[in-house]
């Protein structure tokens, strides 16, 4: 069984939900979820920058349902009804509430902000010293150990995520990793291995191998997530992240088995 936990259609950045929907019939994957970005803050920053990118998945999120009830029946694959909600501490009451509201069928949280500021940002923190920087990574992890104590989502997305940015790259420590380790071994949520950037310039699965290391220590386990935005990502990135697990020695687990 290949569940693909972490796919994104045009309700969020992704492409028309039925190409989404025949690039899975036409590979491995025995079902695909689909996890359009979702914001659901009402800290002011965050709310200007949701409507600048017009990503509205909480109001959209039924209309979504309904194309996907109408779509999954012409497509030999299963299809989930899920969210990637940006996850940061002091939004935790209004993720809650609206989660119980919404009902999807599983939440991927994402660490995606740092000081309110995109960590895939590379001039703004390129532009910091050498200290801030790392503060900037420090804070990520915070965020990340606070999100997987909380169980309030079901996976933890792109765990070193900030390691696509070149400026953010290298100050991960052994420290973080056992932090993160530490708190997915008490906790209902799992992580993910996710593909975003496998096959481009970072051109390494999230987590990278010395944080893999660090997690197997623990016995975590892992869903598959390719973080596929277009057709062409889902048919490339599947046999490549597939590798990443044979490569790893370890197998995808479905959400069942774990949730
Ligand atoms: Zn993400
Ligand atoms: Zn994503």
């Amino acid at each position: 069984m290949l569940h693909d936990y972490h796919t994104h259609t045009n309700y969020s950045d992704g492409d028309l939900m039925h190409r989404m929907l025949a690039a899975a019939e036409n590979s491995e994957l025995d079902a695909i979820g689909i996890a359009d970005h979702c914001n659901v803050s009402d800290r002011e920053i965050m709310k200007e920058k949701k409507h600048s990118l017009g990503f509205n998945l909480d109001m959209t999120y039924k209309r979504r349902r309904k194309a996907i009830n109408r779509l999954k029946d012409d497509y030999d694959v299963t299809v989930f009804d899920a969210v990637e909600i940006d996850y940061h501490p002091a939004d935790e009451d209004a993720i809650e509430a609206f989660m119980a509201d919404a009902g999807f069928d599983y939440i991927v949280g994402s660490v995606h902000f740092i000081d309110d500021v995109n960590v895939h940002y590379i001039e703004h923190f390129e532009a910091l010293s050498e200290q801030q920087r790392k503060d900037a990574v420090d804070q990520y992890f915070d965020m990340l150990v606070t999100m997987i104590e909380s169980e309030i989502v079901d996976i933890a997305a792109h765990m070193d995520v900030f390691e696509r940015n070149p400026a953010l790259r290298g100050f991960a420590t052994d420290q973080h990793y056992g932090a993160v380790a530490d708190a997915l071994a008490d906790s209902k949520t799992v992580p993910e291995i996710n593909a975003g950037r496998l096959l481009d310039e970072y051109g390494q699965p999230h987590p990278s191998d010395p944080f893999f290391e660090a997690l197997m220590e623990h016995d975590i386990d892992f869903t598959f997530g390719t973080d596929s935005h277009t057709p062409e990502q889902l048919a490339n990135r599947i046999p490549a992240l597939q590798q990443v697990f044979e490569d790893r020695g370890v197998s995808p687990v479905t959400l069942d088995a774990v949730v």
